[in-house]
């Protein structure tokens, strides 16, 4: 039986640690402020904007919330964004997505300022993350390199495998995975048979979003499982691997929840953090 690679436990020291600095910002007057938009009623979009207002108030990051009606126009959203950019007291800007059909997800990404991009989404933080020149990085991958830190797992010279391919997920996965010397496979729905590839993987990612994606013939023996697929299978949160057979063979696996998902929020924070203390010359 594998090892849990407890998300929550590391975030929670993500967290302390973030408290810390806006503690030391603080002393000196500065205070730390994270605006949160979100559009429309998507439940599990409200979930996730409930939980980051929680990660806020336990770092002492201030908070602001801007819950917009779902016919709210991409204009009204940009013109909210680009006072948000112009306000001292925002240090962090996230819209959370998905959007409505009716705006443009990409354009009011680009919207918000590169310097309070805590999400890491802005073409400029791409760029700058493609080349390793960066001041955020994007939250779920990062978590993810933070987690493997914290329970020592090496990445240089191993076979990493990441399913999906995503702007927000798999993609900015591999390019971290490369910056620390992994040998990194990116898969996608038209990948040849997958389990040949994934059975070679020495760290396995899955970043798909089906349940139940993830078999134990598609790993090998002693490999890391990281699960950042959050499904609903009858009524229940998981992920895309068969938690119990994929943790018979593999050495490490994060659990669903209480992997990833804690992570990206914490990591969250820290970009906010991050973003202050740049935006106030430190
Ligand atoms: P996405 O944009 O839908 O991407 C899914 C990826 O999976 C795509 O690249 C797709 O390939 C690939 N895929 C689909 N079917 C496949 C198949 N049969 N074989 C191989 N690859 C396949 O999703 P996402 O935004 O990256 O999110 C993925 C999952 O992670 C979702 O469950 C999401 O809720 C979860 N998530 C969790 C966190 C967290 O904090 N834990 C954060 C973000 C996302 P194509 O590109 O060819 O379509």
């Amino acid at each position: 039986m594998s090892k849990i690679l407890d998300g929550k436990a590391v975030s929670e020291s993500v967290k302390e640690q973030v408290a810390l600095g806006v503690n030391e910002l603080k002393k000196a007057g500065i205070s730390v402020g994270l605006a949160v938009i979100l559009v429309g009623n998507n439940p599990a979009s409200k979930i996730y904007v409930a939980n980051k207002k929680k990660a806020c108030e336990a770092t002492g990051i201030k908070s602001f919330e801007y819950i917009l009606d779902e016919n709210t126009t991409q204009d009204e959203l940009i013109s909210l964004i680009n006072t948000l950019n112009a306000e001292k007291s925002v240090n962090g800007i996230l819209c959370q997505l998905p959007l409505p059909p009716h705006i443009n997800e990409q354009a009011v990404i680009e919207a918000i300022s590169p310097d309070k991009d805590v999400d890491a989404f802005h073409i400029s933080n791409v760029g700058r993350i493609m080349v390793g020149n960066f001041d955020f990085l994007p939250c779920t991958p990062a978590g993810i390199i933070e987690i493997l830190d914290y329970y020592n797992i090496k990445i240089e010279g191993k076979n990493c495998v990441v399913i999906g391919r995503s702007n927000i997920v798999g993609k900015p996965m591999a390019m971290l995975l490369m910056h620390r010397n992994g040998t990194v496979t990116v898969c996608h729905s038209k990948t040849k048979n997958l389990a040949d590839i994934t059975k070679n993987a020495d760290i396995l990612i899955s970043s798909v979003g089906k349940a139940n994606f993830v078999t134990a013939d598609m790993v090998k023996e002693g490999c890391v499982v990281i699960d950042v697929g959050m499904n609903r299978s009858e009524g229940k949160l998981c992920g895309d691997v068969c938690f119990e057979e994929v943790a018979a063979k593999a050495e490490y696996i994060t659990p669903v929840p209480g992997g990833v998902g804690p992570m990206t929020i914490a990591i969250l924070m820290k970009n906010t953090l991050t973003a202050a203390k740049k935006q106030n010359g430190r």
